[in-house]
């Protein structure tokens, strides 16, 4: 069967319901480096405006920092661009391996394997290291490349819901005639900016013999008092058995991204795991300028210090403006606006006014639950956090949602 009009036509009905409903996702092109400052053509056509970016997960302002830039230009003209390889042929450099331990010395865990992303580690590491006599318990919550990667494992899985730790309780009794159990959970949970209960979930685990596993894309770097991520901020470093974290956020955010914990697990993942096997190696130019990303790191918290000044700054204008905030004490802060249509025309009317974030909403998060998500990052002095605070009120004064309650917002707007 060839492309013809019927099937064409299937698709587009699809595409057109994606249009209907009000939830296609456009895309704005930026024309500078990623930081706190961009230009940015939107819609596709549109004179270049300069924005302040407030949703990237840039968190330390790496992505483009000077000295990150000058080790990856030095990574590329003593290691070449590419590997052509994947790494267990002939894809593995020596700058592969020293990365691989430095991450192991930062996260204080045994060992650790590099993958093309997380979402290939999360995509690798269940199947690698479970079997189906084995069941997989994971928080309702986590995120989608977790949930693809259980897809892809034989193990039982089954959900607890989010952060109840009553609930997971009941799961693990219910499961003690498995061979093995593991715990899965996000480190800091994308979407609403809170953390796993780690301390909580680490006890139920040594009570009931069960493994945890833990994905801190959005915490490796800066969570914590030392950035060492949620084990770190819970008092459990070196008890979660299986970490998994990205390179492309607060780490220069280029791309990468490994599973570190317990070295028997790891070496699994070395022998296993597909997306290890069946994938190209991390190309040298990021492996250079993410170990500089972890040599900043390990010189000083002043990065990470400086997000949490940001973040606590952010959380209390908005909050005392009279947005309705999702609780935490993360960089991640929701604004909370229930409709989609609302979200959407509140981030269009936040660009003209020079400000940058996202309009979020169903399927990316529950119906009536969109929002804006703000995303701090050390890049952002006060001054952008000023004027974007200036925009986030006028534009909610626009809309007439500032002190209003939930119900308000929801009887004016509709869900
Ligand atoms: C961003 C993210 C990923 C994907 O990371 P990539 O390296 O971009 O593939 C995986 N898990 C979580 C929790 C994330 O937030």
């Amino acid at each position: 069967m060839s492309f013809n009009d019927r099937v064409r036509g299937t698709y587009q009905n699809e595409l057109n319901g994606i249009r209907d409903a009000g939830i296609f996702k456009q895309e704005r092109f930026i024309h500078s480096p990623q930081a706190a400052d961009i230009d940015v053509e939107f819609p596709s056509g549109a004179k270049i405006q300069k924005v302040i970016n407030i949703c990237a997960n840039n968190y330390l302002g790496l992505s483009s920092h000077p000295e990150v830039i000058k080790a990856a230009h030095e990574g590329l003209d003593t290691r070449g661009y590419g590997m052509s390889s994947v790494r267990f042929i002939c894809g593995t450099q020596d700058i592969h391996r020293e990365l691989e331990q430095v991450v192991t010395k930062f996260l204080g865990t045994e060992d650790t394997i590099l993958f093309a992303s997380c979402m290939d580690a999360n995509a690798g590491v269940f199947e690698a290291i479970l079997t189906a006599d084995d069941v997989m318990i994971s928080d309702r919550l986590v995120h989608a490349s977790i949930i693809d990667g259980m897809r892809l494992c034989s193990a039982e899985h089954d959900t607890y819901k989010h952060s109840d730790m009553d609930h997971l309780e009941k799961k693990l009794q219910q499961y003690q005639d498995k061979r093995m159990r593991i715990i899965i959970n996000d480190g800091v949970y994308s979407m609403d900016g809170d953390a796993a209960k780690l301390d909580e979930i680490v006890k139920l685990a040594e009570a009931y013999d069960a493994m945890v596993f833990v994905d801190d894309s959005h915490a490796t770097g800066f969570i914590g008092k030392t950035g060492r991520g949620t084990p770190e901020k819970c008092g459990v470093m070196g008890k979660i058995d299986v970490i998994t974290t990205t390179f492309g956020k607060a780490l220069g955010g280029a791309s990468g991204g490994c599973v570190s914990g317990r070295s028997e697990l790891v070496e699994m993942c070395r022998q296993r795991a597909r997306p290890y096997l069946f994938s190209n190696a991390m190309a040298p130019v990021i492996i250079a300028g993410v170990l500089k990303a972890f040599e900043i790191l390990n010189q000083s918290t002043d990065l990470r210090d400086k997000l949490e000044v940001n973040a606590k700054f952010w959380r209390n204008a908005l909050s005392e403006a009279g947005f309705i905030l999702k609780e935490g004490d993360t960089p991640i802060v929701p604004v909370m606006l229930f409709n989609a249509k609302l979200a959407q025309d509140f981030s269009r009317d936040l660009y003209d006014e020079g400000v940058y974030a996202t309009g979020f909403f169903f399927p990316v998060v529950a119906k009536g639950q969109a929002r804006i998500r703000t995303q701090l990052s050390a890049g952002h002095e006060r001054h952008h956090l000023e004027k974007a605070l200036d925009a986030f009120v006028k534009v909610g004064k626009k809309h007439n949602i500032l002190g209003k309650t939930k119900d308000e917002i929801i009887e004016m707007y509709g869900l």
